[in-house]
């Protein structure tokens, strides 16, 4: 299969083509600081969830309809997450795909992209995702060294990545993200340098770098917030080692030419995620599977430019996905005032940022004015940067280490306001 690169050209707002997101929530073991609905199940789980999740896509489009959703047509993205999607067999891959073209029709030029944890790829399941369509691979490295990825939890080797990322290119899959998390038990700074290091010999077109969360969702997160040292919580590095090694790799990387398009992600030209860029321009998607997330624009079009926009996401609970009880864990309606304020904090993910322009023809000079306020506040404490031609806002490098503090002001800006960070 050829490489196939995306750019960037979907406007910022546009509502014509789908993504569709795929969660497939199974583990081989779980990672000491994993926060994801998702759980190591017997292998016989895993036909009555692909039947489900087949049953959900060929339903997609009446359910869309039923509750007033405009479901665009055309696919243009997919994304297999979760868990690990490459435990699913190849004939799970292939009638999930067959459900998926019996849809949607796909663009010729559609990104499909499947996360990998390394050394957990059959050749069998390998075949059945070239098969498929399959063009993007994103491998969970998270360390290159053996060490920190045992104590973590995590089953691979340095070497079975390396091996993962020959057989991928073997097979024709050439756009290839390898994820790094800073933050891991017993990581130094000599130790990050080295993952980056390694990362950038593979050559590989897109990295992604995360920060450890702390949270209740995780044993590592827990055993942090107690003070205790279970799962080497005593080992991790302090924040401010955390946000060093975040600065490094930003640094690093574009000294090799992965720039930096969003807070966490890095692509050389042409590689950035047209599924991922989604999100953060509020292009419509579709999750489907446990603990996933979709939103949708309201069918009838009456407010205008900024028709309301539906947020649901599906239950986290296997036992209630199955059974097809509980299906939603929530939703909420956005109207106009909500729907801007993720329009700038979604869109200062970006280093691309937000245009001043985009923001007026989406949601009128009036109504924007309370938010343009607060940037020009946010230019002047240092947080954000300000072009003048055309008018645009980013967040400075300060602000993007600080970005969840800089997303609040935009929710103070409307008191009514109910989005979520
Ligand atoms: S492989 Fe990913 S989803 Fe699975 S337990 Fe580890 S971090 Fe969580």
């Amino acid at each position: 299969m050829p490489l196939t690169p995306q750019i960037e050209t979907s406007p910022v707002g546009n509502r014509q083509s789908l993504g569709l997101y795929l969660s497939i929530p199974f583990c081989r073991s779980k990672c000491t600081y994993c926060n994801f609905a998702s759980g190591v199940y017997p292998a016989s789980h895993h036909d009555q969830y692909v039947q489900r999740l087949v049953g959900d896509l060929l339903a997609s489009s009446s359910q869309a309809a039923e509750r007033g959703l405009h479901l665009p047509q055309t696919v243009d993205s997919i994304y297999f997450g979760g868990g690990t999607p490459v435990l699913l067999s190849s004939a799970h891959f292939h009638a999930i795909f067959r459900a998926i073209r019996e849809t949607f029709p796909l663009s010729a030029d559609v990104e499909i992209t499947v996360e990998c944890a390394p050394g957990q790829l059959s050749d069998s399941t390998l075949e059945a995702l070239v098969a498929c369509g399959v063009n993007r691979v994103s491998l969970g490295v998270q360390s290159f060294i053996d060490r920190e990825c045992a104590t973590s939890g995590r089953l691979h080797t340095r070497a079975d990545v390396l091996t993962d990322l020959s057989r991928l290119r073997g097979a024709g899959i050439e756009n290839l993200n390898l994820d790094l998390l800073a933050g891991l038990a017993g990581q130094t700074t000599d130790s990050w340098r080295e993952s980056v290091d390694i990362l950038l010999q593979t050559g590989v077109p897109h990295a992604s770098v995360y920060m450890l969360e702390i949270d209740e969702d995780s044993r590592l997160g827990r055993e942090l917030l107690q003070g205790g040292a279970r799962y080497h919580a005593d080992l991790v590095p302090s924040d401010d080692a955390i946000a060093s090694m975040y600065e490094t790799a930003i640094e690093l990387f574009l000294d090799a030419g992965l720039a930096q398009y969003e807070i966490s992600n890095f692509a050389r030209t042409g590689f950035a995620s047209r599924h991922n860029l989604r999100y953060w321009r509020r292009a419509p998607y579709l999750g489907l599977g446990l603990d996933a997330s979709s939103m949708l624009f309201a069918e009838d079009d009456s407010i205008g430019s900024s028709p309301a926009s539906l947020r649901f996401t599906t239950t986290s609970s296997l036992d209630d996905y199955l059974a097809g009880t509980a299906p939603l864990a929530e939703q909420s309606w956005l109207g106009p005032v909500q729907q801007m304020e993720e329009f700038w904090f979604l869109g200062l993910r970006r280093n691309s940022g937000i245009a001043v322009a985009d923001l007026i023809r989406l949601f009128g000079d009036e109504a924007a004015q309370p938010s343009l306020a607060v940037a020009h506040r946010l230019v002047a404490d240092g947080l954000l940067c300000f072009e003048r031609h055309p008018e645009r806002f980013t967040l400075s490098p300060h602000g993007r280490l600080l970005s969840n503090n800089v997303f609040a002001e935009f929710l103070a800006a409307h008191p009514s306001s109910s989005a979520s960070l």
